[in-house]
């Protein structure tokens, strides 16, 4: 296979590894994983770096340069030379530098296509267009996030797509940024500042704004003060600490807590008449057995109500907090992932007014502004939308409703549902519901990527 030789290939042939400064060091072991190679000298030094063909360090292996010798590695003028002068190399290989324009449309190998149906617009062998192919291949498994899909009239009609090989696969956003005269911050830089921003805090169109570098180091260690701040002190994620209180406050007002199943039989949903409404049925998240992620948390509550029902004094009053799943293509207010509580109270004292008044203690135990208004619902009868601006954070019920009859519950109820990640984005003001949410990018509303 002509090849340019991936790092870890090279560093085992050489048997020394070039600085950054082009300092010839000895290599005394090396580990690979999945992207990277680490690699121990023999000096001591441990040096980290992407296991790649094409990367700045793998190139220096590739030449035979120098500039001076680590005096630490005690390197033997055998390895030097060995170095110096690549003897070692399967002949039978190839290595190949093809040399394409910068400027080349990026095209992936689509799934599926033959190695020989490949056409390449600056190589002319045989071996190069090989070369190409496998660096494509590599590019559209390893790195397909990056790269978009293009299909080209030049290339033949099997699916034959190249990609030039030593075209940096790279989104290049970043160099087409042009920044207009009177726009303080590029787009790439406004996303930066923006991410850093926990909630509105600095206007970013405000004319008195520092430079970039500037405001986006105030920034960062602010953030990071932060950060320490928390771990010092609390050290609690704010999901997880509304969870707790939630479940503190509903257990103190007589609350049962139920923690169920995030798998449901995918019955439940047709029970509950999604199967009717088109939108909400095509987000649930099905899996090959029958059954699907939990959209809601309500079909287990029903089925809970019928069983506790028979148990329990009257009125029954029981809760569950937890994960729920819904396909979601609008991005800021809501999550594909998110954490629900409902609460709902059965047989005596279900009436309007105490949900009514039952929200409005849950709502201001946890200190968050709300308005009240009414509305129809697909899924239940009368409803109680509760509102936080444009932000819808529940919809109530007052029951008894139809669906009842089928999961056997025959008194009346009241229940309210609210997204415990809407909460936080209310009680915080954040511009992104992801801010609250589960994630690696955002802790307590602060980005992680400081
Ligand atoms: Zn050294």
């Amino acid at each position: 296979m002509a090849d340019r030789p991936m790092l870890e290939r090279l560093v085992k042939l050489n048997d020394v590894w070039l600085s950054r400064k082009d300092v010839l060091h000895g290599v005394q072991r090396y580990e690979v994983s999945t992207k990277k190679i680490r690699i121990h000298t023999d000096c001591g030094e441990v040096i980290t770096v992407n296991n790649s063909r094409r990367s700045a360090s793998a190139r220096a292996l590739r030449n035979s340069k120098y500039r001076k010798v680590c005096k630490h590695c005690k390197l033997s003028d055998e390895r030097i030379n060995r170095f110096v002068a690549k003897d070692f190399y399967d002949p039978g290989i190839t290595y190949v530098e093809a040399t394409v324009k910068k400027s080349a449309p990026k095209k992936v190998m689509k799934k599926g296509a033959g190695s020989t149906a490949v056409t390449s617009a600056g190589s002319s062998t045989a071996q190069q267009t090989a070369a190409a192919n496998s660096t494509v291949q590599q590019a559209a498994t390893t790195e397909n996030n990056a790269v978009q899909p293009q299909t080209s009239a030049s290339a033949p009609a099997a699916a034959s797509v190249s990609v030039p090989a030593t075209t940096p696969i790279q989104p290049t956003a970043k160099e087409n940024v042009t920044v207009s005269a009177n726009e303080k911050y590029s787009p790439s830089q406004r996303k930066r500042l923006e991410a850093l921003l926990v909630s509105d805090e600095i206007d970013l169109d405000s004319p008195d704004l520092p430079p970039f570098e500037e405001l986006e180091a105030e920034l960062v260690s602010k953030r990071k003060a932060e950060l320490v701040d928390i771990y010092e002190n609390s050290r609690e994620h704010m999901l997880a600490k509304l969870e707790r209180d939630i479940s503190a406050f509903l257990i103190s007002k007589g609350f049962i807590e139920i923690k169920s199943s995030i798998l449901i039989p995918e019955e439940y949903i047709i029970k509950m008449g999604i199967d009717k409404d088109v939108e909400l049925s095509k987000q649930v998240f099905r899996t090959d057995d029958g059954k699907c992620l939990r959209p809601m948390l309500a079909p287990v509550l029903y089925n809970y109500l019928h069983r506790f029902g028979k148990v329990m004094p009257d009125p029954l009053k029981i809760f569950e907090i937890g994960p729920c799943y819904r396909k979601e293509s609008d991005g800021s207010s809501h999550l594909e992932e998110f954490t629900m509580v409902n609460f709902c109270q059965m047989g005596e004292g279900c009436t309007r007014e105490n949900l009514v008044q039952l929200i409005d203690e849950f709502l201001t135990y946890l200190g968050i502004s709300y308005e009240i208004e009414g509305d129809e619902c697909m899924v239940y009868g009368a409803t109680v939308d509760v509102m936080h601006g444009d932000l819808e954070l529940s919809s109530a019920v007052v029951g008894p409703v139809p669906m009842d009859m089928d999961w056997g519950v025959d008194k009346p109820w009241i229940g309210a549902g609210f997204g415990l990640e809407r909460l936080l984005k209310a009680k915080y003001n954040f511009k992104n519901i992801k801010r609250g949410s589960r994630s690696e990018f955002y802790y307590n509303g602060i980005y992680t990527n400081l």
